[in-house]
């Protein structure tokens, strides 16, 4: 069952503030702002990107969607059942239907478990498989669909290479029949001539299995051939939003301008006449942001204006929002 409108995801004015203490006494002396009143949706069998550099809050965003890490505030609805605020045991039953993918594989596969063992033990906690030959017959079903033999089952971790412990991370992912997954930079530890593969795969999969992917990327080029949507984050809030081809092609803010300026692209005649946008300074401590646009203090085109109050998130054009003083 989905909404009426299809929508699978549904995150609303979500944070996670982290406290800061200080001293011998630990006083509390402030509150790092990870995730800070950010909203989407994700429509079934949707992909949404969400980009942004490393710290801005994405995997913070992923993990309070989860309820991995429970969030400060907000709602966030899976086919319209709140998750925020549910006890363990309803947590624990929704686990089943929204996964996540995380990017390195070499850690997040127990070396002591077979590839059978890993598959099969969460199958038969969460009664997903009637008993142990049906949970063997599911891991075998499992690693073929992600490109593996079935033969692997007996192995572990460590006889895998990057990419084979990536389809394994996928196939455990699968595992519980999920309809929501996460891919938290799937690809991001792996080599160049392997990302395409892992991409392809999960391209598949999301059109076999009718999956709906939160895709957490820095790599732009990626994002935009995997995504239908994307989103950019900038310390800890969404600062433009949209259909991919418009949002990497033509995109408003000055933010998501210099990220795409500097991102790969394949056509040398292309990257020979765009021209480079060169972000100066660090991203600032999200402990204490700029007054006003928090963009403010690294943009090339802050007005005085920027420095006074935050720019509203407004929809610009039929599906595109940013929040920029320049619009
Ligand atoms: Fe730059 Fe001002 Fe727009 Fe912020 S509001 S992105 S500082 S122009």
């Amino acid at each position: 069952m989905t909404t009426e409108n299809g929508t699978i995801l549904k995150v609303a004015h979500l944070k996670k503030y982290f406290p800061v203490r200080q001293g011998l006494l630990q006083r509390l002396s402030g509150y790092v702002k990870a995730v800070d009143d950010v909203s989407f949706e994700i429509r079934e069998g949707e992909t949404l990107g969400l980009v942004g550099e490393s710290g801005c809050g994405k995997t913070t965003t992923a993990r309070a969607i989860l309820q991995l890490d429970p969030p400060t505030a907000g709602s966030v609805q899976l086919k319209e059942q709140e998750l925020v605020g549910q006890a363990p045991r309803t947590l624990r039953a929704l686990r089943t239907q929204m996964q996540i993918i995380f990017q390195n594989p070499y850690s997040s596969l127990n070396p002591r478990m077979t590839i059978g063992r890993i598959l099969t033990e969460p199958m038969l906690v969460h009664g997903i498989a009637t008993d142990r030959k049906d949970a063997e017959a599911r891991a075998v079903d499992l690693l073929q669909r992600v490109g593996l033999s079935p033969y692997f089952v007996n192995r572990f971790p460590a006889e895998f290479s990057g990419g084979q412990r990536q389809r394994v991370g996928i196939a455990r992912a699968l595992s519980l029949n999920p309809y929501f997954v996460v891919c938290d930079e799937p690809i991001s530890s792996l080599d160049v001539s392997i990302q395409a593969q892992i991409v392809n795969l999960l391209r598949r999969l999301q059109r076999e299995m009718n999956l709906t992917f939160l895709f957490i990327s820095h790599d732009l080029s990626m994002v935009r051939y995997i995504s239908d949507r994307t989103a950019v984050m900038y310390l800890g809030k969404i600062v433009e939003s949209g259909e991919s081809s418009t949002v990497l092609s033509k995109p408003l803010h000055p933010y998501t301008q210099a990220l795409w300026s500097a991102a790969p692209i394949a056509d040398p005649e292309l990257e020979e006449r765009r021209e480079r946008i060169i972000l100066t300074g660090d991203v600032p401590s999200p402990l204490n942001p700029p007054e006003g646009c928090n963009f403010s203090t690294r943009c090339p085109r802050a007005m005085p204006i920027c420095h006074e109050g935050e720019p509203e998130f407004r929809e610009l054009a039929p599906g595109h929002w940013a929040a920029c003083y320049l619009y």
